[in-house]
């Protein structure tokens, strides 16, 4: 506990009206505390943004983009105690948090290098209709526990270039990375641009009614993404839902088991299994399946589970006691209904680790394959027919993103697009990138973010529909 974290209002870094503990996943033990915002704090926040937002969005376009690449520089001067402070809230291990980091440094400079041009939609006749895009106010940005940097800057680097001002709340058990980024925000933004306040789970839906917020930008769980949209209804806010997921991996007869297998693994694996797109389900042809399945029990026996920050550990706890509950629930009902070939109990030691897990030989309705694990158990399924296939893949209701891994590109194309998702990869995986669009479909999200698609999120579109006077 060495080190104060202040919330960041109105340009001041504020305490909380109260404390609570941050728990390092690797020992189950408080290693911080972190300031508490109560409602008058939240207003006070909005107010600040409210206040901020005419002179932010008066700014030219170049003025904004320059600001937003001076917070990517400090953000990269900074990436090593950014990386450590993440290792140690968040778990995950100490190479995979520097590339979080950077991953930040590089979205917040693509939406700094991006513009929306006035469109001319008409010019003829004396008729000339132009459509601008304005910025909407007050953005509230709510973010989750998984990476809790990354997908800040998603929000923050669309909705600042475009003009509009944030107020931005954490998961209660991430907070911190986004505290130190309100250090950096402070020192090179006009006061109240950005603003960032924490909760213990009790105020995100007092940013979603607040009737001075114009949109949320939401990421997280689908049950909580439903609330936040019944809660917008209310003043008729734009929101962005990137929502959970439950991607299929399909594999096709034409490929070498153990080459896919190892990406598959990946895939599955990184970040404990709690990435919104990780692989959380696997189909593989009957005739591989047995290979298949082995080549993954034996990635799964190599890997290193242990504490983030110790040199070679290539999965980390999971990130909070809840999610951990969960993860183990599903572990239990999985050994009693499948075959686990590795894995398959938490570890006996302080902290929330599970290793990597391979359970084969489920049904298709195990709860293990229906629903969100978001942890490092993969369930692997066989199939004899690639139609049944893609009907079970698409069988959910969830559709975020999938895997096709096949030799045929034509092939493994055909299946891509018959699979019900927002982005499907084949041959690689979690390709996410700040230039492409990333949504989801049916109930993994609403809007999106990224890319070009992603900055249009935070505008409205503003037609002046213009004819000039007729002689008098
Ligand atoms: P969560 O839904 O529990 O919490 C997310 C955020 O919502 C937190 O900041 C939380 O404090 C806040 N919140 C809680 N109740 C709220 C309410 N009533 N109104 C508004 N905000 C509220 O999600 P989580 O457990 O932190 O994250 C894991 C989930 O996020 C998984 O389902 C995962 O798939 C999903 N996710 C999706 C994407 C994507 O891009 N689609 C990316 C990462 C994670």
């Amino acid at each position: 506990m060495d080190r104060d974290y202040r919330m960041l209002i109105g340009g001041e870094l504020v305490e909380g009206v109260t404390q609570f503990d941050v728990i390092n996943p690797a020992t189950d033990a408080p290693f911080a505390r972190c300031p508490k915002a109560d409602e008058a704090l939240l207003e006070r926040a909005v107010s600040a943004a409210k206040r901020a937002f005419p002179a932010w969005s008066a700014l030219s376009i170049e003025e904004r983009t320059a600001l937003v690449d001076k917070l990517a520089d400090a953000l990269e001067q900074r990436a090593g105690e950014f990386a450590s402070l993440l290792t140690s809230e968040q778990g995950k291990p100490l190479d995979q948090a520097m590339h979080e980091i950077m991953g930040s440094v590089f979205t917040l400079r693509a939406f700094a290098a991006m513009r929306i041009e006035p469109q001319t939609l008409k010019d003829e006749g004396g008729n000339k209709v132009i459509e601008h895009r304005t910025p909407l106010g007050v953005v509230a940005a709510i973010t989750p526990w998984n990476f809790p940097v990354i997908l800040l800057m998603n929000k923050l680097g669309p909705a600042l270039v475009t003009g509009n001002v944030m107020v931005a709340k954490p998961a209660p058990t991430t907070p911190l990375t986004t505290l130190l980024f309100g250090e950096i925000c402070r020192d090179v933004l006009p006061a109240g641009v950005v603003n960032i306040i924490c909760d213990q789970n009790n105020l995100g839906s007092k940013l979603t009614t607040h009737p001075d917020v114009a949109k949320v930008a939401f990421t997280g769980s689908t049950a909580t993404g439903r609330k936040v949209m019944a809660a917008a209804a209310e003043s008729v806010k734009r929101v962005t839902l990137e929502l959970g997921g439950n991607d299929a991996a399909i594999v096709l007869d034409d490929v070498d088991p153990r080459q896919v297998a190892r990406k598959v693994y990946a895939g599955a694996m990184t970040n404990a299994g709690q990435i919104c797109v990780a692989i959380k389900r696997a189909y593989v042809p009957e005739p591989m399946y047995d290979e298949f399945c082995d080549e993954l029990a034996k990635l799964a026996r190599d890997a290193v589970v242990d504490d983030g920050f110790k040199q070679g550990t290539t999965i980390g706890p999971i990130q909070n006691r809840m999610q951990f509950e969960k993860v183990r629930a599903l572990l239990d009902d999985a050994r009693a209904h499948g075959t686990v070939l590795a894995g398959g109990e938490p570890l006996d030691r302080p902290g929330y680790f599970i290793p990597p897990t391979i359970v084969r030989d489920l049904d298709e309705d195990a709860p293990l394959v229906r629903e969100e694990q978001f942890g490092p158990v993969l369930p692997v399924l066989k199939y004899a027919d690639i139609d049944d296939v893609i009907a079970r893949a698409n069988d959910s209701e969830y559709g975020l993103g999938g895997t096709i891994w096949g030799k045929d590109l034509d092939r493994a194309m055909d299946v891509a697009r018959r699979i019900d998702s927002g982005t499907v990869w084949i041959n690689q995986f979690l390709a996410i990138d700040a230039n492409i669009p990333f949504r989801g479909a049916k109930q993994s999200g609403l809007g999106g973010e990224l890319g070009e698609a992603g900055l249009h999120e935070y505008t409205q579109a503003h037609v002046i529909n213009a004819v000039a006077l007729e002689e008098a």
